[in-house]
């Protein structure tokens, strides 16, 4: 007989946390927090294996799942000395979701559930506190109504609304225990209206009723959406979590709410956290009332009126405390921790490692090092590069002019600006259409999912720190202000209003998450840099790391970008980026309009002096590291002219004819440039270009290593190659200029010519190549190109329907199709090295930045990867992890 019900309670489980998969993650978590003999109310989880079975078998349960719960309800009852349905004294439950990895989206959670019409009357004995049972069957109506029967919520919202009019009540504590028991009566009978049937009064079927719409929610479309998003498979299922109820509205010595061990914004060693007193937990997240801080210090620092919880409940307090030291030294991680107090006693309702931005993800990961809970290894590991991204953009400029609109809480860090838009879609439509936006809402809810993902940053005018806003905002690594209550969002008129300013739709602001500010316009930004723990961090990642890690840069302030990033030298200068600068372009223009060789080569010596001292800088900025030039890659009508006004202006330039400039354009002109006159064909057809890129690269190394005192070793790159006798050619041009700037200027220069490998045929002919070239760097953005035949220029418009019916597990222009084009890279590698042992491997394309393409980079034995700067910290964990063979992104 399979067992499909675990249960927990009383110092012991059934399950424990490493039963994830079985129990999901607050299952497991539960069952392991009852074994360490932590207060859990007593419950069971009905495994994910249910909700599989639930899903194959036409939406039906097994057979004996009845039996095994009824079984679990009778252990809960004899825990609790309750009785589920019994109308003297009813065990209530609370029933939740529980995925292997938290789920926004799901149902998730229904409280009070076992309360009717009979029951209540019993709670309000055993209480003592006739408005709280009242309070509570509302509660769960409501509650009951909208997840499980599907009533929208603000049908209530009017009911109690109208109520609170009619009587001139402004809170909700206001209300007496009749004036719940009236709304209770008209709750009923909404219920009735909407469904045609009344609010269910049997227990039994309240509870299966609830257990049902926990696994129909596996597949709503919100957590379909989310499950896309987060690469989560639909197979794994749902676990729900039943378990008696604890009651935080018990009066002023109950309360509900959350607490990390370290506060996740910023990872210090504090306990964070907020809570409700006389709340259940819906309350907090809700953020329908205010939460009161959990410590002094807090209180002190959001300079909030409302006692914290050390102050107001001292001994829970202290108990929360000794809790969260337990369980932080066994989870080896922060914890995010539910709780509930009923008159003084502290119940765990969850624990659960705690989502961080990536600045507390390192701070906490390097204090836990230093703590001796982890080891240095561990620290590495628990990050996931792809979230350093947060750390690596700009924040506002402390000396820029501020003006303020408004101040909420600090709830993501990071600094954004973007138009107003105050809907998802509306955020999403913007995106697409190449607009940056801040997402503007009252509050958000599982259902903005989408335009989070689409804005640039969040701003809401209600919630706490824990609000859904904040939650999401930080695990998306996007900036977010959450409860800016000063302004007031119209959503019919489109505005948002705060002291008497008004802005429309599509005006800017910015939003500092680190302060919480609203600002108007858009604020001078500051790059950002490596210091404190995220220094410490890359120091013990660099420790293990076995790949190198270079930058693609070639303009100096990207290359000292990379160089204050960690870069170990540059794997790929795109010289025709230089070739665009100020009077270069004319010169480069004149060179492509020449009638023969010698009007090339009088452009040619013109352009000589320019691309020697943009050579001569790189060498400088980059001393004592390698630096790879790429010889002239791109077809060269992208250097021409093409709207009339510009061929005029540049004829006129020139003193040339607008027709001859036409027809060259018309000459040059090609079905496809991908695949035409391009990379090292150029050199083949106009060596003169290879000769002075040669000869500049030779002079710079000779200048720059007088200069600087370090000799330049350069390390020449021939483009698309495909055959050893292209290559042989191009590095014939470029060792007799080796040579002619030794003759001339007594200096020889150490240097290497190597080649891209971003064509199958070059893949396939690796060996041959080898035998003349000293490296290779795969291009792999060509090499996805042209080995998959997918233009990389337009591949846009129908990718997206590959990657969603799974015929591409990701898109493979920005993580390596590890099957086809990595197997390309494989042969390569080995062809190459049968031929040239010590042959030096790398790999240029956008892929050089992506962590999981690091670490296929690694299995293929790579010397080193090269991105763009930004990306440099990024590589440089990644490589650490891959070369630790752990997970890219461990954290879960
Ligand atoms: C590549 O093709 O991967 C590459 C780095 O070159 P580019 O992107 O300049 O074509
Ligand atoms: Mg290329």
């Amino acid at each position: 007989m399979t067992k499909w019900v675990y249960t927990f309670g009383d110092g012991k489980a059934e399950g424990e946390a490493g039963m994830r998969n079985l129990l999901g993650g607050k299952g497991a978590n539960l069952a392991e927090m009852s074994n360490l003999g932590l207060p859990v109310p007593p419950g069971f989880t009905i495994t994910t294996e249910v909700c599989t079975y639930f899903y194959d078998h036409g939406q039906s349960y097994p057979q004996d799942l009845k039996d095994q719960v009824t079984e679990a309800l009778s252990f809960v009852g004899r825990l609790t000395g309750r009785t589920f349905g019994d109308r003297d004294n009813p065990l209530l439950v609370s029933v939740r979701s529980g995925a292997r990895a938290s789920m926004p989206g799901m149902m998730d959670t229904v409280l009070n559930l076992g309360l009717n019409d009979v029951t209540v009357e019993a709670l309000a004995r055993s209480s003592g506190d006739p408005r709280f049972a009242y309070d509570s069957y509302r509660r769960f109506i409501t509650m009951y109504s909208n997840v499980v029967l599907g009533i929208e919520h603000h049908h209530f919202e009017q009911v109690l609304d109208e109520h609170k009019d009619r009587k001139g009540y402004s809170l909700d504590t206001d209300l007496s225990a009749d004036d719940w028991k009236a709304l209770i009566g008209r709750y009923k009978t909404l219920v009735e209206k909407e469904l045609g049937k009344p609010f269910p009064q049997d227990p039994q079927e309240q509870l299966w009723g609830a257990v049902g719409a926990v696994f129909g929610s596996w597949m709503n479309n919100r957590a379909i959406k989310y499950r896309e998003l987060h690469n989560i498979p639909a197979s794994w299922g749902t676990a729900v979590n039943v378990q008696a109820m604890v009651f935080g509205n018990m009066g002023e010595t109950s309360a509900t709410g959350v607490a990390f061990t370290r506060n996740p914004s910023t990872g210090e060693k504090e306990l964070y956290g907020e809570f409700l007193i006389n709340a259940q937990g819906e309350d907090v997240v809700a953020g329908i009332r205010t939460p009161q801080d959990i410590t002094e210090k807090a209180r002190i620092a959001s300079g909030s009126d409302k006692p914290s919880m050390e102050a107001a409940m001292p001994e829970v307090y202290a108990e929360l405390v000794r809790i969260y030291g337990i369980l932080e030294k066994h989870y080896r991680d922060m914890q995010d921790m539910e709780f509930t107090v009923e008159r003084g006693k502290l119940w765990m309702l969850q624990t659960r490692n705690g989502k961080r931005t990536a600045k507390a993800a390192l701070r906490i990961a390097v204090e836990l090092a230093n703590e001796g809970v982890i080891t240095q290894e561990e620290a590495v590991n628990r990050i996931d590069p792809a979230s350093l991204d947060q750390l690596l953009h700009p924040t506002i400029d402390p000396n820029a002019e501020r003006r303020i609109l408004a101040t909420g809480l600090p709830a993501s860090p990071g600094a954004a600006s973007g138009e107003v838009v105050f809907s998802s879609d509306e955020a999403e439509a913007a995106k697409k259409a190449g607009r940056k936006v801040i997402l503007v809402r009252v509050e958000t809810s599982p259902e903005d999912i989408h335009g989070m993902h689409a804005a640039e940053g969040i701003l809401t005018t209600r919630g706490g720190m824990t609000s859904h806003a904040a939650v999401v905002a930080r695990g998306m690594g996007k900036p977010c202000v959450s409860g800016a209550g000063a302004i007031r969002v119209d959503y019919a008129a489109q505005t948002m209003s705060v002291g008497g300013v008004t802005l429309a739709k599509g005006e800017t602001i910015t939003i500092d998450g680190s302060t919480g500010q609203v600002l108007q316009g858009s604020v001078k930004m500051l790059e950002p840099e490596l210091s404190g723990e995220f220094a410490t961090l890359m120091g013990w990642a660099d420790r293990v790391r076995r790949m190198k890690v270079r930058a693609n840069a070639e303009t100096p302030l990207d290359a000292k970008t990379a160089r204050n990033f960690g870069a170990e030298g540059i794997g790929l200068c795109r010289t025709e980026h230089m070739f665009f600068d100020g009077d270069r372009i004319i010169s480069v223009r004149e060179m492509i309009l020449a009638d023969d060789e010698a009007g090339r080569r009088a452009a040619l010596s013109k352009l000589l002096p320019m691309q020697r001292a943009d050579f001569v800088e790189l060498f400088t900025i980059m001393s004592g590291l390698p630096v790879t030039i790429r010889l002239l890659d791109p077809p060269l009508h992208e250097f021409l002219p093409h709207t009339e006004d510009e061929i005029a202006e540049v004829a006129s330039s020139l003193n040339m004819s607008p027709d001859k400039l036409r027809r060259r354009n018309a000459e040059l002109h090609e079905v496809n440039p991908m695949l035409g006159f391009r990379g090292v064909r150029l050199a083949i057809a106009y060596p003169e270009i290879a000769e002075m890129q040669a000869r500049a690269i030779f002079e710079a190394a000779v200048e720059a290593g007088k200069a600087t005192g370090q000799p330049v070793v350069p390390e020449i790159m021939i483009p698309l190659v495909m055959t050893k006798a292209e290559f042989d050619l191009v590095n014939d041009v470029i060792v007799s200029m080796a040579e002619a700037v030794a003759a001339e200027t007594g200096v020889t220069v150490e240097y290497q010519v190597g080649t891209m490998i971003e064509l199958p045929r070059a893949v396939l002919k690796a060996g041959e190549i080898a035998e003349s070239a000293e490296f290779f760097s795969y291009g792999t953005n060509d090499l996805t190109q042209t080995a998959l035949g997918i233009s990389r220029d337009d591949a846009g418009s129908f990718l997206g329907s590959y990657t969603a019916k799974g015929i591409l597990a990701t898109d493979p222009f920005v993580t390596i199709d590890q099957d086809g084009v990595g197997e390309l890279m494989r042969i390569a590698t080995e062809r190459g090295r049968q031929v040239r042992k010590d042959i030096k491997l790398g790999i240029c394309g956008e892929h050089g930045g992506d962590p999981q393409s690091v670490r296929f980079c690694e299995t293929v034995g790579l010397d080193y990867v090269s991105c763009s700067p930004y990306r440099v910290p990024i590589a440089r964990l990644a490589a650490a992890q891959a070369a630790l063979g752990g997970n890219v992104a461990s954290q879960a």
